[in-house]
């Protein structure tokens, strides 16, 4: 079993992290909340007073941050945690950030003679606390092999999808597309109860017709098509609007920086902006389904 350092124990990191206990790894957590380490202490983790101090030792040590800026300023910055990684450790993010920024912490790191990998993660927070995320790494081939010890009490689907940054890319691609067909999906359905269909009987017929996508599969989001999805639930639970928002922010960056056409994303991401700024943001993201709904009056 690995002793394993973890930084970022939020509402995906908390759960991650647990699974590794179960797993029967030693993991030392860190995080700038009391209330998230007291959850994972709670489940036989030690805790540091700092990062620099969890680090300490570990021969993995995995993040679960919020954004670019906090695994820049983990890695990179001030708090001198890069001093106290061992030369035989591997460091993986988790977090979904802009592939710049993680290729920089990979250069910082390697210039240092630590290894590196991006690891984003899909599955949200049930995905987390099941220990069925898919991890898509981007890194070196070996890097990738070794992090295995370690995603797999975590995770059910491991990729790799290239270099460090890889990882990164191919989760906005795909989340990118997923909002495309959600919005698709959701103007459709709007469509055919606007002329009289009834949405179940039109989404099983798009479901065995060339509409056919993973939103219609498993995620419809007109209320009451199918049981046990957000849109059932009046939106709650999956994955919020302002995570998408972010992670559409992300594909656009990405896109000016490749000089890439993405008519589509771009919309996407324009009309997830202004669901989000209507106060939305913390429903699930196939809740857009309310942007083409016909208001009574
Ligand atoms: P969260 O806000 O619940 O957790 C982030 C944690 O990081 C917090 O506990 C915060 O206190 C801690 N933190 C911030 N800066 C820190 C620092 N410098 N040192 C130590 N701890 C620090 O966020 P989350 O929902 O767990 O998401 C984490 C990452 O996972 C994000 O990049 C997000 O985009 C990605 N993600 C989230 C989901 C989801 O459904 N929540 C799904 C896929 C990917």
């Amino acid at each position: 079993m690995a002793k394993v350092a973890f930084i970022g124990l939020g509402n995906m990191g908390g759960p991650m992290a647990i699974n590794l206990l179960k797993a029967g790894h030693a993991v030392t957590a860190f995080d700038l909340s009391a209330a998230a380490l007291a959850q994972v202490k709670a489940e036989g983790a030690a805790v540091a007073t700092s990062a620099a101090e969890a680090v300490v030792g570990a021969e993995f040590i995995i993040s679960m941050l919020p954004a670019g800026k906090h695994v820049l300023g983990l890695y990179l910055g001030e708090q001198g945690v890069v001093a106290q990684i061992g030369k035989d450790a591997l460091v993986i993010d988790c977090s979904t950030i802009d592939a710049d920024s993680a290729r920089n912490v990979g250069a910082g790191l390697s210039a240092q003679g630590i290894a590196f990998i991006d690891a984003p993660v899909s599955g949200g927070v049930g995905g987390a606390k099941a220990g069925t995320l898919t991890f898509i790494v981007g890194g070196d081939d070996a890097h990738f092999e070794r992090a295995k010890t370690v995603l797999g009490n975590m995770g059910k689907n491991l990729f790799h999808a290239g270099s460090v940054g890889a990882g990164q890319v191919a989760k906005i691609c795909n989340n990118m597309l997923l909002s495309i067909l959600m919005v698709g999906t959701s103007e459709a359905l709007q469509m055919g109860v606007d002329n009289g269909l009834d949405p179940k009987v039109l989404s099983d017929i798009m479901l065995k017709s060339s509409g056919r996508n993973w939103t219609l599969e498993l995620y419809n989001p007109c209320p009451d098509v199918m049981p046990n999805v957000p849109s059932s639930n009046g939106y709650q639970g999956g994955f919020m609007v302002d995570l998408m928002a972010k992670d559409l922010g992300l594909a656009l960056e990405a896109a000016m920086h490749s000089n890439s056409s993405t008519p589509m994303g771009a919309l996407a991401r324009s009309l997830y902006v202004a669901h989000q700024r209507a106060g939305n943001g913390k429903l699930d993201f196939s809740s857009i389904f309310k942007l083409f709904e016909k208001k009574a009056g």
